[in-house]
């Protein structure tokens, strides 16, 4: 069975329960424990939603909307994609984790939507009456992607599918390597890979939020498929 180690977060049960879905067994990583420590014995790595990745990160001052995550949390999570990577362990990466991808691997953020794209789509759909797995927005997926291949039999031959949203950020500059694998209509980049690797995706939704009906199960099955093939160091 396939260990899936996850970043801490103060939602952890749908990232879970996505995992459980499809076979895989979740193990909430000790973020106080040496890097090496934390992922041993993990198979794949999973980075979950939260605040904003501080702008230094990146070389940017912050903008007055940004919001701190946990102390300490950027670092960790930076070193852990680091070291996954190094491993040729298999990344998925949602909402704030997307953006710590990027972050990681050399890219930049947009560090507000509203107050940086004109025009932009309500990309922060978080109080009543929506719920989590509320649509917002719907997203262009590229045909040559990862994504695709995994949403293909979802999708039939469309290039298109209805999302969630809670996020006033996004990737601006796509880290060297990385590709863009959807977009929302503004412009907004909505999942990023890296077609390097055998599996290192970031989505800028919330497909955990959907582990019940199972929209986006193919997302997970494929993110765990992969760790299971994968070489544990
Ligand atoms: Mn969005």
């Amino acid at each position: 069975m396939a260990t899936i180690g996850i970043t801490p977060s103060r939602k952890i049960e749908d990232y879970r329960q996505s995992i459980l879905h499809v076979g895989g067994e979740a193990r909430v990583l000790d973020a106080s424990a040496p890097i090496d420590q934390a992922l041993a014995g993990v198979d794949g790595l999973l980075l979950t939603g939260g605040e904003d990745v501080a702008p230094a990160h990146y070389g940017e001052t912050p903008h007055p909307t940004v919001v701190a995550a946990e102390a300490g949390r950027d670092e960790f999570e930076i070193a852990v994609v680091k070291a996954a990577r190094q491993k040729g362990l298999p990344i998925f990466a949602i909402c704030r984790g997307v953006q710590v991808l990027n972050v990681a691997c050399g890219g930049t953020l947009v560090q507000d939507i509203p107050s940086s794209i004109h025009g932009a789509l309500n990309h922060s759909l978080t109080v009543p009456p929506h719920e989590p797995y509320s649509l917002a927005h719907e997203i262009w997926i590229d045909k040559d992607s990862l994504l695709s291949k995994l949403m293909r039999e979802r999708l039939s031959d469309a290039d298109e599918c209805e999302v969630n949203s809670r996020h006033h950020q996004a990737v601006k500059d796509v880290a060297p390597g990385f590709k863009v694998s959807a977009t929302a209509p503004d412009g907004v980049i909505e999942a990023i890979e890296d077609p390097a690797a055998r599996f290192c995706l970031g989505v800028q939704w919330h497909p955990e939020n959907f582990f019940r009906t199972g929209e986006f199960r193919p997302l997970f099955e494929g993110f765990v498929e992969a760790a299971l093939k994968s070489d544990r160091k």
